[in-house]
């Protein structure tokens, strides 16, 4: 156990965060950056991306969030590769527990937490969780060589994950509830003209089934009643994500879905020194370049904030 002062602790490890900690070394506030479960956030489970300006070849997630962290740790950010698990925030110096039992105290902070993935809910879900149920297709669609698996949902995750299986799977359905998908055009394009991909409208999964991993889904269309069933061996679900603040909420103010509110074009929270950047307080754009820009004004705000407190 060990008890760490620092001057800005910036919790996640994502595009926000580790903007948050290369703009916050380059300015002298000695930042510490504890990164959470998932090291490099959301975007590691994204196998191409094509529109972070710069990189004008597809970069995968993993790559580009190395490259962030790299580039954080070259600053002289320090790492703690450890999860947050109650904060004390009522009096400064902010106080941090961790789950190996450190305790950080912190004379300003900056929350990238992020967002997780949503689950359906449904009775038969949690037995298949990991048993061919998923919310990650670049982390688990190298499973599914030459079986037919399902997505669920409309949105970009959905159509870019689709797009991913199909370099695995034989077959691959898009199960929507809308006839009308929220994805880019771009996106839609080349799901509609891919021969492997087949688009399920109006319909919603109600049952998950198999013996000890999916075998198919029971889907219901919401527009007809009709039942029908679907032979998949995996199902992919893309249908958001929840903000992680939890461990905030008892300080910080959230909207009604629970992101953090910031301040007008700022990162400040109702908290004085505590800042939020990314997705935990982006419930509009949620895209990596977005966050990066916010993880600089944070860190950029902190600083200033620091400055004041002398
Ligand atoms: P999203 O845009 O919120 O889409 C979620 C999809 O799941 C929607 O189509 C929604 O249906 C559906 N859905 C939600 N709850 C459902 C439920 N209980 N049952 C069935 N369907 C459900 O989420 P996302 O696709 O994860 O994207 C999040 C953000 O990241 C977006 O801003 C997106 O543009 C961005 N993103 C960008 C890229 C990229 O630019 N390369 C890639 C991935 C994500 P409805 O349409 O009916 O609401």
């Amino acid at each position: 156990m060990a008890e760490l002062k620092a001057k800005l602790i910036i919790i996640g490890s994502g595009p926000a965060g580790y903007t948050a900690g290369i703009y916050a070394a380059r300015a002298g506030s000695e930042p510490i950056l504890i990164s959470g479960y998932t090291i490099g956030g959301q975007l590691t489970m994204t196998a191409n991306v094509e529109n972070f300006p710069g990189f004008f070849e597809p970069i995968s997630g993993s790559d580009l969030m190395e490259k962030m962290r790299k580039q954080a740790l070259n600053f002289g950010v320090q790492m703690i590769d450890d999860r947050v698990t109650e904060v004390d925030l009522s009096a400064r110096p902010f106080v941090l527990s961790t789950e190996n039992g450190n305790c950080c105290k912190a004379e300003s902070l900056i929350i990238a937490t992020g967002a997780s993935a949503k689950w359906l809910n449904i009775e038969t879900e949690k037995q298949y969780i990991g048993r061919g149920i998923s919310t990650c297709a670049t982390c688990d669609g190298f499973f599914y060589k030459n079986m037919p698996v399902a997505i669920v949902g409309g949105g970009n995750s959905a159509a870019e994950e689709a797009l991913y299986l199909t370099n695995f799977a034989s077959k691959v359905y898009v199960i929507h509830r809308r006839d009308q998908l929220r994805a880019d055009s771009i996106l839609q394009e080349r799901l509609f003209k891919n021969p492997k991909i087949e688009i399920v409208w109006n319909s919603v999964v109600e049952e998950f089934i198999g013996g000890k991993t999916i075998s198919g889904v029971k889907l219901k269309n919401v527009l007809t009643d009709e039942r029908k069933m679907l032979d998949v061996s995996g199902v992919f679900l893309a249908i958001g994500h929840t903000p992680n603040t939890a461990l905030f909420k008892k300080y910080i103010n959230l909207d009604d879905d629970g992101y953090i509110l910031t301040k007008p074009k700022s990162t400040a929270t109702n908290v004085e020194g505590v800042f939020a950047c990314g997705d935990v307080q982006d419930n509009t754009y949620r895209q990596a370049v977005v966050a990066v820009g916010s993880g600089a004004m944070a860190a950029m705000e902190a600083q200033k904030y620091l400055s004041k407190m002398g």
